[in-house]
């Protein structure tokens, strides 16, 4: 059957969603986004409180199957909710995006019974109602960005190393609890929940002699010996969101918590986690373009210039209404994605153009929405310049517009 009407059970997650983002999440981000310094923001009351309330009403757990604690919606639930949540607040909607990572690693490979830790972190998650387990993705690292997708260049790999050896001794890791990996490095300032995340889905060079694909993929607790974090991120936007460096000193990871060793199977994962990753980021685009594009069409309804609603002016008009088509050709594109990725039937090459389409839209509403409020538009007063401000990271995250763009035209 072909249809674009969303089950009952949908729809009425996405009505309980709105609600709740109306009522608590959208002034709990505005409110956060006023701290100026970052760290406290993260500690601050009003972060652990809109936490706490959204990890009790499951949102953290969208992905998680109904047998494994989670809220029993069907798959493609998350993505529709992702931008609503995203309408009230790109920053809390993308510590939520990604907080369930680790959970949904140790699912995907059937991890639990493989180290206690694992297990005993699924069980946390899943029982979690005041968010604090939450896990992140560390690849990005200060000389290694775009060059995550660069394969094929033997110079080209993670400084973070994963030595089976001691460093410089030649001597293999072997402890009382088995064999291990010793980790070295550093991830960049731009780890998503960096600074707050008790897991880590970390990728290094297992095989430094081999190009990218000699890297490893690791789940580890964040709590390991060795590990540590930067300050948290200072930025532009979506500020609600905690990014920050992790640091690897001699960190020993046993051998069990190596879920892809370097070889081939690392390009196949990497470009689901990006598949996935760039769907997520253009629907977090969607929900603020969207929040955007609402906020400014109340306001031309409500402004009179000229003797009459600013609404009634044509070229207002025309630009509320080119807002429109793009918030809607880029959901229909994101929508497809997703849809394909809860089918088993990951596109790359479809996620890339959704999200670029979609990123676009964000910078483009959001800049245009500014100016159907006029002068209004650049104050702090009204929601428009954060979700401005917002925008532009969304064109950064999971791969830089220019760069997602040239990948998708290489696989025309
Ligand atoms: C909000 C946000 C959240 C993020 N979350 C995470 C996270 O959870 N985990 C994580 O590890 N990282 C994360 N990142 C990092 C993000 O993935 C990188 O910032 C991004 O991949 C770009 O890398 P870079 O910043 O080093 O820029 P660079 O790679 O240095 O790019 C700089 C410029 O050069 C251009 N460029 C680079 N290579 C090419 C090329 N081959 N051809 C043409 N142009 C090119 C780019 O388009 C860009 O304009 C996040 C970033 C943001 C903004």
């Amino acid at each position: 059957m072909f249809g674009f009407d969303l089950p009952d059970e949908i729809t009425d997650a996405q009505k309980l969603t709105r609600d709740f983002v109306a009522n608590e999440l959208r002034p709990a981000e505005a409110e956060i986004d006023t701290i100026s310094d970052p760290a406290e923001a993260y500690t601050s009351g009003k972060f652990k409180e809109i936490l706490a309330r959204s990890y009790e009403m499951g949102l953290h757990k969208l992905t998680v199957p109904e047998e494994e604690g989670g809220l029993g919606l069907p798959p493609f639930a998350s993505y529709v909710i992702l931008e609503e949540l995203a309408a009230g607040g790109g920053g809390l909607a993308s510590h939520l995006l990604v907080a369930p990572i680790g959970h949904f690693v140790i699912q995907m490979f059937g991890l639990a019974a493989r180290h206690p830790r694992y297990k005993e972190y699924a069980e946390a998650f899943v029982e979690d109602a005041q968010g604090i387990h939450s896990g992140c993705w560390a690849i990005t690292e200060p000389q290694v960005g775009s060059d995550i997708f660069t394969f094929g260049e033997k110079d080209i790999h993670f400084r973070t190393k994963a030595s089976h050896e001691e460093a410089g001794s030649g001597v293999t890791v072997q402890r009382a609890e088995g064999g291990g990996f010793l980790v070295n490095g550093a991830k960049s300032a731009f780890v998503s929940n960096g600074w707050y995340a008790d897991f880590i889905l970390l990728m290094a060079a297992a095989d430094a002699d081999s190009d990218m694909s000699g890297t490893g993929v690791f789940l580890i607790p964040g709590d390991l010996d060795g590990i540590s974090r930067g300050r948290p991120l200072d930025k532009l936007g979506l500020r609600a969101l905690n990014q920050a460096e992790i640091y690897f000193d001699d960190v020993w990871v046993p051998d069990e918590m190596c879920i892809v060793p370097a070889g081939p199977m690392y390009r196949t994962l990497l470009e689901f986690i990006v598949t996935t990753g760039n769907t997520s980021v253009g629907l977090l685009a969607v929900g603020v373009a969207r929040a955007a594009f609402e906020e400014a069409l109340t306001h031309a309804k409500a402004r009179a210039q000229g003797g009459r609603a600013i609404f009634e002016h044509q070229l207002v008009q025309m630009k509320l209404f080119d807002a429109s088509r793009r918030l809607e050709a880029s959901r229909l594109m994101l929508w497809k994605s997703a849809w394909l990725l809860t089918q088993g039937r990951p596109d790359l090459r479809l996620a890339f153009e959704a999200r670029t389409m979609a990123s676009e839209a964000v910078m483009q509403i959001t800049s245009e929405m500014i100016q159907v409020f006029g002068g209004y538009g650049i104050s702090k007063e009204y929601p428009v310049e954060k979700f401005y401000r917002d925008a532009k990271l969304l064109s950064i995250m999971d791969g830089t517009l220019d760069r997602v763009a040239l990948s998708a035209a290489e696989r025309l």
